[in-house]
């Protein structure tokens, strides 16, 4: 067996992996490179392997640094099945076609002054024509159930606690008599999270491929990151104004519509009105609504159909544009929860305009801000921002809540790995190179494991 790292090697999007045995060829995941211009070109470079020649695709998680080049996949002659949990079918078809419509706009806009400059027009990456094929080769399949994908090849998926259907894959192979095991972690849950189950992982495999996003740092608490939710939401009610919560449409989300369900009397939520002010984040909490059989026991109450209504009741979702418009008139007592997370895109930056600049209004911010940022420059003081070319006053309080991330924290990889009972090799992958890099000696302090960081378009000989 030879696996092979197309992606996510000393860097965090990406993902994909080839594994060869015999003469089958199989991909574990398919992902968009995200991040600078420099860095997303290399999505239009042509696969390092053919994509007619691939016999199946196994699909840890629907998010796009994942998934986000499956229909590039397929349009270029990938025609075997996409296996993946059944829980990604919804939020599949939500991203991609999210994705793709990104995609047309960034080659409508780049034709715009393509023409002014007398140069040929691009085509973009895919368009949302190109979703439909996608879905139609998927597999839905349940965690732990065992599939044969050739005569000497079979995989099952685990529950990886990331986010809704995300999976640990284990693939298992059959070489004249011998049989192998290797473990995909995709990406790893931030175990006790409020939604998801806890990560699902144990044996003995041969080798183990496994991610380090936040292999160099620990997250705080699930109670301490309620904690200051809590604290923050007590504070906005005492300024008087709106309150701006930034949030991912997948995941991040839907963890707070989870607290605001949970701590709806004790947090004295009745004295707002709550909007899910994203279309998007809007289709993902209904998609997260039909699986809460598989949420922990605690939680499910508050996920079947129609639960977080009941729960919330003045939770309004404001999926049209001038309903959303409408919110600009509102001077106090609205939680306003929009995308983009990292506020570089999507209605936040509208709601911003109308309330950063008011003491009385509150700014919530829930996930990590990286370098170059609007929400970096927000997190780290800075009086004035810009939107539009406009400086806008950063007069609001701004809070940061530190442990809600979906991703295991330093403690939480080891722990992980710690569940194989055998000390497998390890390869290293989807973590910064710098990341990786303390993760692996991190990792090398406790445990006994040959360890190994994953370079682009390696092999590995199993
Ligand atoms: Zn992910
Ligand atoms: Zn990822």
């Amino acid at each position: 067996m030879k696996i092979n790292i197309h992606g996510a090697a000393e860097e965090v999007t990406g993902s994909c992996s080839e594994i060869s045995v015999g003469h089958n060829k199989f991909l574990v995941d398919c992902g968009l490179i995200q991040g600078s211009w420099k860095h997303e070109k290399r999505n239009a470079e042509p696969f390092p392997f053919e994509p007619a020649d691939i016999d199946a695709l196994i699909l840890t998680h629907a998010h796009i640094d994942h998934s986000g080049r499956l229909p590039l996949l397929v349009k270029s002659g990938f025609s075997g099945p996409i296996y993946c949990h059944k829980a990604n079918r919804e939020l599949l078809e939500i991203l991609l076609l999210d994705s793709a419509y990104l995609q047309e706009k960034e080659a409508e806009w780049n034709n715009r002054k393509r023409l002014r400059k007398g140069l040929p027009e691009i085509e973009p990456l895919y368009t949302r024509a190109d979703v439909p094929a996608v879905l139609e080769q998927l597999h839905l399949v349940e965690y732990k159930e065992k599939l044969q994908l050739s005569k000497d090849t079979a995989f099952r998926l685990r529950n990886a606690g990331h986010i809704l259907g995300s999976s640990h894959l284990e693939f298992y192979a059959n070489e004249q008599g011998k049989e192998k095991t290797v473990v995909f972690s995709g990406d790893i849950g931030n175990p006790g999270a409020p939604i998801q189950q806890d990560p699902d992982i144990d044996g003995q495999p041969d080798l183990v491929i496994m991610e380090s996003t936040y292999g160099n740092r620990n997250h705080i608490s699930w109670e301490e990151s309620e904690q200051e939710l809590k604290e923050s939401i007590e504070h906005a009610a005492r300024d008087g104004g709106n309150v701006l919560i930034p949030a991912f449409a997948v995941g991040r989300t839907q963890t707070i519509l989870h607290y605001f369900a949970k701590y709806f009397r004790e947090w004295h939520l009745d004295q707002w009105d709550i909007f899910l002010d994203s279309p998007m984040a809007i289709k993902v909490t209904e998609a997260y609504e039909g699986y809460s059989y598989l949420y922990k026991e605690t939680t499910q109450p508050f996920w079947s159909k129609g639960a977080l209504c009941r729960h919330i009741p003045n939770l309004h979702f404001t999926a049209d544009t001038n309903e959303s418009m409408a919110l600009n008139s509102i001077k106090s007592g609205a939680i306003i929860i929009a995308g983009s997370g990292m506020m570089t895109g999507g209605r936040i930056k509208h709601h911003m305009k109308h309330n950063l600049w008011r003491s009385q209004c509150d700014l919530i911010i829930t996930g990590f801000q990286p370098e170059g940022t609007v929400g970096r420059r927000i997190v780290d003081g800075s009086p004035f921002i810009k939107l539009w070319g406009e400086s806008i006053r950063v007069a609001a309080s701004v809070h940061t809540i530190g442990g809600l991330s979906a991703h295991a924290g330093q403690r939480d990889l080891l722990h992980w790995y710690q569940k194989f009972s055998n000390s497998p090799p390890v390869i290293l992958n989807h973590g910064s190179a710098s990341t990786i890099e303390e993760f692996k000696d991190f990792l090398q302090q406790h445990t006994s494991g040959d360890i190994t960081i994953a370079k682009k378009g390696q092999t590995f000989n199993l």
